[in-house]
């Protein structure tokens, strides 16, 4: 068995982690995770954490979860691969009509991908290569939201506005037009301005549906959406709805988007043109993503010629192990109450939370579905790095963005769990804010 420690230390030596500054390891070594239960993970020594995050958003049913394991291991026991040009297969299909039949048949084109910065990717392309089909190539600008996240690719990162990820690579990006984020006053306004200012250059607009998550789960209200809807569908740009963190029932519906609606099913011309999902897509187990999108938007790739299809791909497009692991996320959604469940947990964590919203060290206390987030303006120095430390002496883990500490667990929250969370992110405060080197 091997030991924390060594686990540890040949990691730093041999693997570069991401999103980490590793000259900070010593000060933060990575926690060697052997195994994971449910929402535990479990170290090389038995210690567990309580993966409050689902570990980077991709976690559903917890870890370990036996119907994924069932659905992954007969289908690597059928069929590993196969590629997806010039051949297809039943986890794609049954995946593509299944996602389909959750928008009504409204995008009823499904286009595999490998990852979330893949999905926007592909996407933007297709977005531009649809008008450029039409006879419109100079549509191929894009709008996208002050501290919007849509993946770290270069493509990716010239529709994300989040400085950190960013600026070091900001020479070698596109240009993109910045609007004000949904939560911001005036954003719709705006929007509208930068589109007639573009006068039909724009090919489409891109956003986070409900919560902009890696600039620090700001969240705006459903009526947005809609008016955004009305203001791309009037001046002819595709509308994305980025699902990628919020897709597969994280605010309480399959898509955020649907939302927009109190009553369901949305109607046609309420959709956006574009839903790209990744992330819980395979509840936490492969790496797959889907674009979602128009019968309009396909047709416009259909002719005699090769080059005005679509033509681009990845060399795992499609796996049949991820979508089969995708297939099976769907059919928990169809096939069980989770969406009541999910209404019921949202519940839980709402009335275990509430408390801290009279606590004067917290600001900003929000909630849309199973996310939850809080500021913390006095944090201090290295706030979410402390706050990170102290949460694992209290078998958590949590990395705050900045000051924003936010939780996105796992679906397992019944009210012993809820009522255990938010003690022990009470406790991690109080703990974070008594070791603040300036305080
Ligand atoms: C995580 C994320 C992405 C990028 O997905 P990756 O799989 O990390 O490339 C894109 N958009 C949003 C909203 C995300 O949260």
């Amino acid at each position: 068995m091997t030991s924390n420690a060594d686990l540890a230390a040949r990691s730093r030596a041999a693997i570069w982690h991401p999103c980490t500054q590793m000259a900070r390891l010593d000060a933060v070594p990575p926690l060697p995770i052997v195994r994971g239960e449910g929402p535990w993970l479990i170290d090389a020594e038995g210690q567990r954490y309580f993966d409050a995050t689902s570990s980077w958003w991709v976690n559903l049913f917890g870890h370990s979860d036996v119907g994924l394991q069932r659905a992954i291991a007969q289908q690597a026991a059928t069929l590993p691969h196969v590629m997806l040009a010039g051949c297809t297969h039943p986890p794609a299909v049954e995946l593509a009509e299944g996602l389909s039949a959750l928008t009504g048949g409204h995008l009823g084109h499904a286009f595999f991908g490998s990852d979330g910065a893949s999905a926007t990717e592909i996407a933007l392309k297709m977005s531009a290569h649809h008008w450029r089909n039409l006879g419109q190539p100079e549509k191929c600008e894009f709008i996208a939201l002050r501290g919007g996240y849509h993946g770290e690719t270069l493509g990716a990162l010239s529709v994300t506005d989040v400085p950190v990820f960013r600026d070091a690579y900001a020479p070698l990006l596109r240009a993109t037009h910045l609007a004000p984020a949904l939560h911001e006053a005036g954003s719709i306004e705006a929007i509208e301005a930068l589109l007639r200012t573009l006068g039909g250059r724009c090919a489409a607009v891109i956003v986070e549906p409900l919560i902009q998550g890696a600039s620090g789960m700001r969240m705006h209200a459903p009526a947005q959406l809609s008016a955004l809807r009305r203001l791309c569908t009037e001046y002819k740009a595709h509308l994305i709805a980025d699902e990628i963190a919020v897709g597969c029932g994280r605010t309480g519906r399959f898509f955020a988007w649907e939302h927009v609606q109190p009553a369901l099913p949305l109607t046609g011309p309420l959709w956006p043109d574009f839903i790209l999902l990744s992330k819980g897509i395979t509840g936490g187990t492969l790496p797959l993503s889907v674009v979602l999108t128009t019968n309009a938007v396909f047709k416009a790739f259909l002719s005699d010629e090769v080059a005005r299809g679509f033509l681009h791909s990845h060399s795992y497009t499609g796996n049949p192990i991820a979508c089969a692991a995708a297939c099976e996320v769907l059919r928990r959604f169809r096939d069980t109450d989770l969406l009541q469940d999910l209404a019921r947990q949202s519940t839980l964590l709402r009335a275990a939370f509430a408390p801290l919203a009279d606590d004067p060290r917290v600001q900003a206390l929000r909630q849309v579905g199973t996310v939850l987030a809080f500021d913390v303006p006095s944090g201090g120095e290295r706030f979410s790095e402390r706050f990170h430390l102290a949460a694992r002496e209290r078998q958590l883990l949590i990395r705050p963005i900045g000051t924003t500490v936010y939780l996105m667990p796992p679906y397992l929250i019944d009210e012993v769990t809820a009522t255990w969370l938010a003690a022990a992110v009470r406790d991690t405060l109080t703990d974070t804010l008594r070791s603040s080197p300036d305080a």
